[in-house]
């Protein structure tokens, strides 16, 4: 088949993707290119992009779509929200997508699956219509890859926990209403002494706003915890087991990470065959020249065997099979994939693909993160050793 590698006319409905979900890709394609695109420079050039787009999320259904109605969502489950992360790639802002991300699928599903009744009231059902936002605080300055050694601590009082402690990295940090937080509750336990706790933003709670080299419109920050007061309440699932719930969203972390590599690519190889073939030099578009020509069809192979382990992974992930390996894998090859790819479209531009107007510069300092967030590739090639038995 003939054709640019992601256009409507390229694909089909591949399994788990039905008819009903491509239509659904359809919307959330054009929602993304009339909303949200036209704004990604003016949120990059702020390094900050306004509440009001996780309200005009809410209101469309796009923070809810796989959590049940009752709770004010879609009911769609995970592969509606596979489409929508692979298609907010298509915004040009790596920091949008991860700040709504953050929020929808690393901060409220550990109190979906995790939370009480009266947890899910509180957080899930405002944070679905974008009137709360969330983050997830898992790393600190001290521990990252190794979570058993995290030093944020929670001591026993009357009625609840006190916490001390400091978070970095933070996705949402500055803006985020609640921080869905990973501390030690029993300093001696290992990983069988972390629990999480909710906590709100409030006396003692600190953020401080950190530059970085992407991601720039999503607010990445240290939060820190002086006297921070918690009523027993605010436990999210059972004390001591918080490591449980860190890996049991992991799996979906890391496949969104890889669905979201996907529309990157799939998107800047469109547009990098595009302008291949309007730009012109030494007397015919740059696209004819076969160096050329040969460096995109090598990356659009390398989309398609990324897309295929991807689109694998979430199949035997929504089919509740054990998909540890496979969405491991699919995390470490589209996150180096989606930086060289990127790399490569930008060199096809030339002197263009360094100037920010092209937005291929900004393309490739986002997908920088890939190979670090969300386990970095050294951790998935350790969770891949072991798996052979290594
Ligand atoms: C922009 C951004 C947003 C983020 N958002 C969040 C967030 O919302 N919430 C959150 O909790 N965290 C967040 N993180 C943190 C991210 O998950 C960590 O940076 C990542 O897990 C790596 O941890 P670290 O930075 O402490 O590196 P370290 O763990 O200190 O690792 C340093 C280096 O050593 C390597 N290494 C470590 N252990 C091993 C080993 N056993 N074998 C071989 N190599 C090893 C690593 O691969 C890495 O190359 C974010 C980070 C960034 C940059």
């Amino acid at each position: 088949m003939k054709g640019l590698p992601d256009t409507p006319a390229a694909r089909r409905p591949i399994p788990p993707f039905t008819q009903e979900h491509e239509d659904f890709r359809e919307g959330v394609r054009r929602f993304v290119a009339t909303e949200l695109r036209p704004k990604a420079p003016e949120y990059e050039e702020n390094e900050w992009f306004p509440n009001d787009v996780f309200l005009r999320c809410g209101e469309l259904g796009y923070l809810g779509l796989k959590f049940e109605e009752k709770y004010g969502g879609q009911g769609g489950g995970y592969v509606a929200d596979a489409v929508w992360t692979e298609e907010l790639a298509r915004s040009g802002s790596g920091g949008l997508s991860a700040g709504i991300g953050a929020h929808t699928s690393i901060a409220m599903p550990p109190i979906w699956k995790f939370g009480t009744e009266e947890q899910k009231q509180r957080y899930l059902v405002p944070g679905i219509r974008g009137e709360k936002i969330g983050a997830l605080g898992i790393t600190e300055p001290g521990a990252g890859s190794d979570v058993a050694g995290l030093r944020t601590r929670a001591e026993r009082v009357d009625g609840g926990f006190v916490i001390n402690g400091e978070k970095t990295y933070i996705t949402n940090g500055v803006r985020a209403d609640f921080i869905v937080t990973a501390v030690k509750t029993t300093p001696e336990g290992g990983h069988q002494g972390i629990s999480f706790f909710v906590i709100e933003r409030g006396e003692g709670v600190t953020s401080s706003k950190l530059e970085k080299m992407g991601w720039r419109a999503s607010d990445t920050a240290t939060i820190a915890f002086e006297d921070v007061y918690v009523s027993e309440d605010q436990l999210l699932g059972e004390l001591n087991r918080g490591f449980y719930l860190i890996m049991a969203n992991f799996q979906w972390e890391r496949l969104l990470m890889a669905l979201g590599a996907v529309g990157s690519m799939g998107w800047w190889l469109e547009r990098t065959i595009e302008f291949a073939l309007e730009r012109k030099a030494f007397g015919r578009a740059i696209g004819h020249h076969q160096a050329i020509r040969h460096k995109l069809a090598e990356h659009a192979v390398r989309l398609e065997a990324a897309r295929d382990l991807t689109y694998h992974s979430l199949r035997l992930f929504v089919d509740g099979q054990d998909a540890v390996r496979e969405v491991t894998m699919a995390k470490l090859i589209t996150q180096r994939a989606n930086f060289e790819v990127l790399d490569a479209c930008l060199q096809i531009h030339g002197g263009a693909g360094y100037m920010r107007e092209y937005e291929i510069e900004r393309a490739v300092r986002d997908a920088r993160l890939g190979p670090i967030g969300g386990g970095t590739d050294e951790i998935m090639r350790e969770i891949l050793g072991k798996s052979l038995g290594l």
